[in-house]
């Protein structure tokens, strides 16, 4: 899966342009220079940022002069590593320029912007203008056998050398090709292992299945039978393997390092032919790359992940993916939308319910059927959310096997208390305790008894779930057993909408708390007896829990 494009802009004038841009790749991000414009996420210097884009091979749409972008990646043309999509457009959209990355489908790009705003693409591709498509670009499910040769072909062709197509290769029927029965240039499009000649250009689709009954020394033996049949190992389009081994790590980590899809097959799934037997591993000849990417079915995936407090910024890069690549997501409506943007064809199961166990074996149903699920909670999932409701609903011994098969992965976030300490600076710096007030899941003897407990041991407290229309008399209860070991100057901070657009931080003392300036979108944190407060430079106030404890 190529990385979602960056649209970089520099200013207020080319926000328009980036979110028509952005409306054609909704899971871009676009970036503003911070104190100009307001954006998705800001950033202080375009130079640095666009370089750690191109850097991590991220497709760069600027909204700007082409030769600010020249300028700024310049340094980084010479050692021909990553080359990801370059593109400079016109803040007003009147100009879509494709700059770098020929390989890596700029020109493609370039076309799509175009066409969405309804401009022409500036291509300046020799062998794409002249024969509407790229040749070294062949589409998904096709590899090219060698890019150099594959440049000599292409300069040949503009030379005026003509072409025959042997075999199968449907997305160029609408080329302008120099097509000729009596050409002096083929292209082969084969799944045959063969060394080109300088008159050929050689294309594999990736039709060949490796079925494999176990993952001992596979790598070796994939290359082994691939050579034996004289077969193009490119031609690889996925490994297939009984569902028996879907939990097994060493296959995954096989087509992990050959860079296939591993599927899964069941008794009845209906084989393609067999091209090549070769002790307990077959070849199978599918009948195009898109029927073979449809044999069995993916090891599902379950990832349970903390959106962090709210902003796009404290979302861990694990997250966005594990939410980019997902097929279903599942969580309260709030926070589904939290975790836009989403495309449409993700799947929202929104619930507003509490039956989070209910949840959990919804997202294990779908996933168990070889789909990509995940299931949100707002800051970290294992805090006060949902991955516990999820291993719950796994070790249940009415769990079915194919539940335990699913690749499940918990994926951490920023909690509320994290975020809020931050904000007020170290309140949880010395030794601190997480508390949920709420006694939906718990009696509250024993919400009491820990309060008393963490009072006595002198732990600074954050309090989740402090207050609720449904438990409106917990909080102050809980207020009266801190009371009883801390002085009334004992530092409190409350974060409201930490990371929110509504965010509020207040710091007050325990003696001035009362419970009605607490709702259940508060964070409570109580310091403990050494935490401390001063004055920020501009009036409002730092709080923090020194490192060190006085000794008896
Ligand atoms: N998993 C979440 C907590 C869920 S419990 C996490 O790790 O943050 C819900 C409680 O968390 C709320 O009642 C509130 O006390 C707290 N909370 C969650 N998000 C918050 C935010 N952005 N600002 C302040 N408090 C928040």
């Amino acid at each position: 899966m190529t990385a979602s494009p960056a649209i970089v802009i520099l200013g207020p004038s080319a926000l328009a342009t980036g979110r028509l841009i952005q409306a054609l790749y909704p899971q871009a991000v676009i970036h503003g220079l911070s104190g100009r414009v307001e954006a998705d996420q800001a950033y202080d210097d375009f130079g640095d940022t666009l370089r750690s884009l191109y850097r991590s091979d991220t497709p760069i749409i600027a909204l700007c002069a082409a030769g600010i972008v020249i300028r700024s990646l310049a340094p980084l043309l010479a050692n021909k590593g990553a080359e990801p999509p370059v593109l400079a457009v016109a803040e007003d959209g009147s100009a879509v320029v494709p700059l770098l990355g020929g390989l890596g489908g700029v020109n493609r790009m370039a076309r799509e912007i175009a066409a969405e705003l309804q401009v022409s693409a500036a291509i300046t591709t020799s062998g794409e203008l002249r024969f509407g498509t790229c040749l070294l670009d062949p589409p998904n499910g096709y590899v090219l056998a060698d890019i150099e040769q594959g440049k000599h072909f292409v300069s040949d062709l503009l030379g005026g050398e003509s072409l025959r197509v042997d075999g199968d290769a449907p997305w160029l029927e609408q080329g302008k090709l120099p097509m000729a029965e009596d050409a002096g240039r083929t292209l082969h499009i084969t799944t045959a292992q063969r060394t080109t000649r300088p008159d050929e250009l050689l294309i594999h689709p990736r039709t060949l299945l490796a079925l494999v009954e176990d993952a001992d020394n596979l790598a070796a033996r994939i290359g082994q039978t691939f050579e034996q049949a004289g077969l193009a190992q490119k031609s690889l389009a996925a490994l297939l393997a009984p569902q028996t081994l879907m939990s097994d790590k060493q296959l995954a980590q096989v087509a992990a390092d050959l860079a296939v899809p591993l599927r899964f097959i069941g008794a009845d799934d209906a084989l393609p032919p067999q091209v090549k037997h070769s002790g307990n591993l077959q070849l199978l000849q599918a009948a195009s790359p898109d029927a073979a990417q449809t044999i069995g079915r993916p090891r599902g995936r379950l990832s349970v992940i903390g959106l962090g407090p709210g902003a796009a910024e404290h979302m861990t890069p694990a997250v966005r993916r594990a939410l980019d690549e997902a097929q279903d997501l599942l969580g309260y409506e709030t926070y589904v939308r939290m975790a836009e943007p989403l495309r449409d064809d993700q799947v929202r199961h929104c619930s507003d319910n509490r039956e989070e166990l209910q949840r959990a074996r919804h997202a294990f149903e779908l996933a168990a059927s070889g789909r990509r699920v995940v299931v949100i909670s707002s800051g970290d999932p294992g805090v006060f959310a949902m991955a516990a409701a999820v291993l719950e609903a796994l070790e249940e011994t009415a769990a079915p096997a194919e539940w335990h098969a699913v690749k499940l992965q918990v994926l951490p976030g920023v909690s509320a208390a994290l975020a809020t300490a931050a904000k007020a600076g170290a309140p949880l710096g010395h030794d601190f305790c997480l508390i949920s007030l709420s006694d939906n899941l718990k009696p509250w003897a024993v919400i009491e008894n820990r309060l008393d407990h963490a009072g006595a041991a002198d732990l600074a407290m954050a309090f989740y779930n402090p207050i609720s229309k449904a438990r409106p008399w917990q909080l102050g209860r809980a207020l009266d057993i801190v009371r009883t070991h801390r002085t009334p100057d004992t530092v409190v901070v409350l974060g409201r909408d930490i990371g929110r657009p509504a965010e509020a931080l207040r710091v007050l003392s325990l003696g001035e708390l009362t419970p009605e300036m607490v709702d259940m979108r508060t964070l409570v944190i109580i310091g403990s007896s050494q935490t401390r407060r001063f004055p920020r430079g501009d009036g409002d106030e730092w709080v923090y829990t020194p490192r060190s404890y006085p000794q008896p």
